[in-house]
């Protein structure tokens, strides 16, 4: 009876997984793309965190939406006309680093200290070559500085102010620490500062912080990925404290027999947990989707308190956006359509 039974039972179960795999990622499946191979693609993400509608006023959204969109636009006209992945991803990172919108570049939280300290990475998905900067504080566009590791050090990771001075060597813009200032971020400072003093307890992890990191993926006509992030860190970080986003592996991965990640969320776990690599290897060893390895991933992340979020683009341009916080900035375009989010239940 059992046996005559099996193949409802398999198919019942095959049932069940596929309906919950589909509804682990946030509703950011591209259903009926199945068998699309996208000619180019480009994922952005402008941070996650604690970003809830009714919270954010209309004005505030409609400038995200809207800033989304034109980073967006952007860097598919670099795509569309047979630009590179890296240089569409340094393009789009470039704009947000010096939006203030971003806790990168311009918009960058402050250290303890009351400085920004800037970090940034970037890898290549065909050759594996990446380059990153960790605490820097003189360069405008920290995206350009991890380029520059890349491409023209022996290094993959250059930190503090040897990193600065290599930039500085390579001729890219300077700018006085004035540039980096913004009331918000200052006053969120502020903010910290006198709650520590009440408490008298050190914390840079604040559950109402809105980690916004920002990070780009694309693949172009030719199939190469490339991935990036950049960010300011996190909020009163102090005794020079690095978080995940200069760390291969962790906040930036790319391999273009698989797919490119760039990551945002609460550094350390970022870290620990390897979560970039982890969706292109989970993807190499397991045969899993784009999706599936990167909603799996940031669910078990969940599990042991690690808060954040990736993007995620495959090499036939399937994206993956799923985080563990109540929002995220975000959106993706290809040759058939432009999509931005901010909230969890877009
Ligand atoms: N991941 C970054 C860090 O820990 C923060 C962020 O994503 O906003 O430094």
């Amino acid at each position: 009876m059992l046996k005559q039974l099996m193949p409802y039972v398999t198919l019942l179960s095959l049932l069940v997984i596929t309906t919950n795999c589909k509804q682990s990622t946030n509703g950011n499946h591209q259903d009926g793309l199945d068998e699309v191979k996208q000619p180019y693609a480009l994922v952005i993400h402008g941070g996650a965190g604690t970003i809830r509608r009714g919270e954010v006023s209309e004005e505030k959204e409609a400038k995200y939406t809207d800033m989304l969109a034109t980073v967006l636009k952007n860097g598919e006209s670099i795509l569309k006309n047979g630009g590179s992945s890296e240089e569409a991803v340094v393009a789009v990172i470039a704009m947000m680093e010096d939006s203030p919108l971003f806790n990168a570049g311009r918009g960058a939280v402050f250290t303890h200290d009351g400085y920004n300290s800037l970090d940034a990475s970037i890898m290549n998905g065909d050759d594996l070559n990446a380059g990153s900067v960790a605490g820097v504080s003189k360069i405008k566009n920290p995206i350009k500085a991890a380029l520059a590791v890349k491409d023209k050090s022996d290094h993959v990771l250059l930190s503090g102010a040897g990193a600065d001075e290599f930039s500085i060597r390579l001729s890219l813009e300077v700018v006085d620490s004035a540039y980096f200032f913004t009331q918000d971020r200052w006053d969120r400072l502020q903010h910290i500062l006198s709650e520590e003093k009440e408490t008298g307890s050190i914390n840079i992890v604040n559950p109402d912080d809105k980690y916004g990191t920002v990070g780009a993926v694309a693949l172009d006509r030719n199939g190469n990925i490339t991935a990036g992030t950049s960010t300011g860190g996190m909020t009163n970080k102090r005794y020079d404290r690095i978080g995940d986003s200069p760390i291969i592996g962790a906040g930036t991965y790319a391999d273009n027999r698989t797919c490119g990640v760039s990551c945002t969320g609460h550094g350390e776990f970022f870290i620990r947990y390897h979560v970039a690599s982890d969706v292109t290897k989970r993807m190499q060893y397991l045969g899993e989707s784009v999706e599936i390895a990167a909603s799996t991933i940031i669910e078990n992340l969940e599990e042991v308190g690690g808060a954040g979020g990736l993007i995620a683009l495959d090499k036939n341009g399937r994206v993956a956006m799923p985080f563990n916080t109540s929002g995220m900035y975000r959106g993706y375009v290809n040759a058939d359509t432009l999509v931005t989010a901010i909230f969890g239940e877009e």
